[in-house]
């Protein structure tokens, strides 16, 4: 029996700061995935069959729980992985956060070709305008400008909220505006003391510095 638990939330909002902290083996980002494997690339619909298919398979690999990000996101699909067998579904975390704030948080965020993510306010790099980890030149990626965010964020809004109404009493709210890094890591000491992995503090020593990013 796996235990699942499904990531929402907004590009901004961090769910990408609790897909770092949970140990790789159990986290499943498809939309990582569907890119890695250069599928709908080209703007065509992913039918709901392949990536219920690819869900499966990628479920069967692993072991004890999976935290999933960007699927279910069609009713279809929420459907199918209620049915799936020798799988139980733990908690749905959606994160929240007024579009105002994302759209300030995304428009200011600093990118590394390296991956990683800085922000002015919420964190800053040692040098302005560098990387901490490897001295390159910061930059603002293109799909973070202000109507290509504004755009995204309808996006998920209309997709999402009918596949949370179908989640019902599963879906845990948790609001990422007042106090992002406790609220975001509250997540991940949940999952990962209801998992047994390792106590909470030993990982809030590992974290001082969340990262930002969607
Ligand atoms: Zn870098």
């Amino acid at each position: 029996m796996i235990d699942l638990y499904l990531l929402y939330g907004p590009p901004g909002v961090g769910k990408g700061t609790i897909a770092e902290r949970i140990p790789a083996e159990h986290c499943l980002g498809v939309g990582r995935i569907l890119r890695a494997r250069r599928i709908g690339l080209d703007g065509k619909l992913i039918s709901d069959a392949y990536v219920n298919q690819l869900i499966q398979d990628e479920i069967s690999l692993r072991k004890q729980y999976v935290v999933l990000d960007g699927y279910p996101r069609t009713l279809e699909q929420v459907d199918f992985l209620k049915a799936l067998p020798e799988t139980r579904l733990v908690r749905v975390y959606a994160l929240t956060c007024p579009d105002t704030v994302l759209m300030n948080r995304l428009s200011l965020r600093q990118t590394c070709l390296c991956g990683a993510t800085y922000h002015p306010m919420l964190k800053p790099s040692a040098q302005e305008g560098k990387c901490d980890l490897c001295g390159k030149e910061l930059f603002r990626r293109s799909d973070d400008s202000p109507e290509i965010v504004r755009r995204r964020l309808q996006q998920f809004h209309e997709e999402t909220e009918p596949v949370l109404a179908r989640l019902g009493s599963l879906v845990r709210y948790v609001d990422s505006e007042s106090n992002f890094k406790t609220s975001v890591l509250s997540v991940v000491d949940e999952i990962l003391s209801e998992q047994g992995h390792i106590s909470s503090c030993d990982y809030r020593r590992q974290i001082s510095n969340p990262r930002v990013h969607d």
